[in-house]
């Protein structure tokens, strides 16, 4: 932390969320004696906090609980000196250095190096009734909701890992699991397409999609009207013009297992690159470096790609890396400044 004449307290590097990436970044950021500050976002720990077991991170060959994994993580970051706060940045502003973050608790806080390590948040489908009945029997969650539908029958929208990890999770509560998928072949990766195929009590429907929820927020969720076609996508054939199957299904809950989108808001209108999709771009070549000198990105908001828990934790240490790195410069040229401007003096 430094002062500045005009704006105050300066820290070296603001780690924006507090998922893996974040946390990974704050462990090396604080091992560097960078003292980051971790502002947690609306989501502290990310999206590993709402996943049951994680079983592909590299060192837990029995599996780690997702919370458990975050929770390890964070203690390990404030045990070498980050510091963490319960806060969301609304927006930021590269105009001038320091750079200028305003939180949504009103207050502004100045970073010479920012890591953006915001994540995703879950996608929703579109489906008609949908913005009122969220949170009423329609959810992202099956590991924060599934309990609510013991002995329901349920839905879950998605093709992917996310949804099969729901449907998974889910029959262990609900009396049926349909996954309702738009195309015939799954995204999921292998094991969890296979565990969830053979599943005793987890159907599928392909080619389907979710076009309308029944329900209202005293009822909760009573039903769906799903559309087919043999060919797949069948939202898009509608709006074609071409017919679909229509089908009502009476149902007492509906998961959403549909991807994730980039939480980039407070970056956009900045000099800061987004691309098409909302991510944060990085420059070519392997780098968490960005178009502003001084901006890292870590994680899933920067990776539409791979999206792993170990692909975050290590663009994390790359950003912090990357960051400690850039300072040095920066430092060494004012030092270089600081000593030609003395022996000028001499
Ligand atoms: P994803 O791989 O992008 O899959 C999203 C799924 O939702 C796809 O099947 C997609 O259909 C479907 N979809 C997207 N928008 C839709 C819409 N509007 N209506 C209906 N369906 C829609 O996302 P994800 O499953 O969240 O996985 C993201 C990453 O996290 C992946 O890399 C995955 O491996 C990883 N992950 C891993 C685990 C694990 O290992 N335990 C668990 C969860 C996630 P299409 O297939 O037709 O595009």
């Amino acid at each position: 932390m430094s002062e500045d004449e005009r704006t105050g307290p300066v820290h070296d590097v603001v780690i924006v969320g507090s998922g893996v990436a974040g946390l990974s970044a704050a462990v090396y950021a604080a091992r560097a004696d960078l003292e980051p500050l971790v502002l947690e976002g609306p989501e502290p720990g990310g999206q590993l906090t709402l996943t049951t077991e994680v079983e592909n991170y590299l060192g837990f060959p029995e599996g780690i609980g997702g919370m458990e994994l975050i929770q390890r993580g964070k203690a390990q970051a404030e045990r070498f000196g980050a510091a963490f706060r319960h806060a969301t940045v609304e927006d930021a502003s590269f105009d001038d250095r320091p750079f200028e973050l305003s939180l949504s608790n009103g207050e502004t806080i100045h970073t010479r190096a920012l890591i953006v390590a915001s994540g995703a948040s879950a996608r929703w489908v579109g489906a008609e009734n949908e913005d009122e009945l969220m949170g009423y029997g329609v959810s992202t969650c099956a590991t924060c909701d599934g309990a609510f539908h013991r002995g329901d029958d349920v839905l879950v929208i998605g093709g992917g890992d996310s949804a099969m990890e729901e449907a998974l999770f889910l029959a262990k509560f609900a009396d049926s699991v349909t996954v309702v998928h738009r195309r015939d072949e799954l995204r999921a990766s292998e094991v969890m397409a296979r565990r969830a195929l053979e599943h005793d009590d987890i159907a599928f429907r392909w080619n389907t999609e979710l076009l309308e929820i029944h329900g209202s927020q005293d009822d909760g969720v009573t039903g769906a009207t799903l559309i087919s076609h043999p060919d797949g996508r069948p939202t898009e054939k509608l709006e074609a013009g071409e017919d679909v199957d229509s089908q009502a299904v009476e149902v007492g809950g509906i998961f959403y297992g549909v991807g994730h989108v980039p939480n980039t808001e407070y970056l956009e209108g900045t000099a800061v690159d987004l691309d098409s999709d909302g991510h944060l771009a990085t420059l070519e070549g392997m780098t968490t470096e960005t178009s502003v000198a001084g901006v890292f990105g870590a994680g899933d908001v920067m990776d539409p790609d791979y999206r792993q828990a170990i692909t975050s934790a290590s663009t994390g240490s790359m950003a912090a890396l990357d960051a400690e790195q850039w300072l040095d410069e920066r430092d060494a040229v004012a030092d270089a400044a600081a000593v030609a401007e003395l022996e000028a003096d001499d």
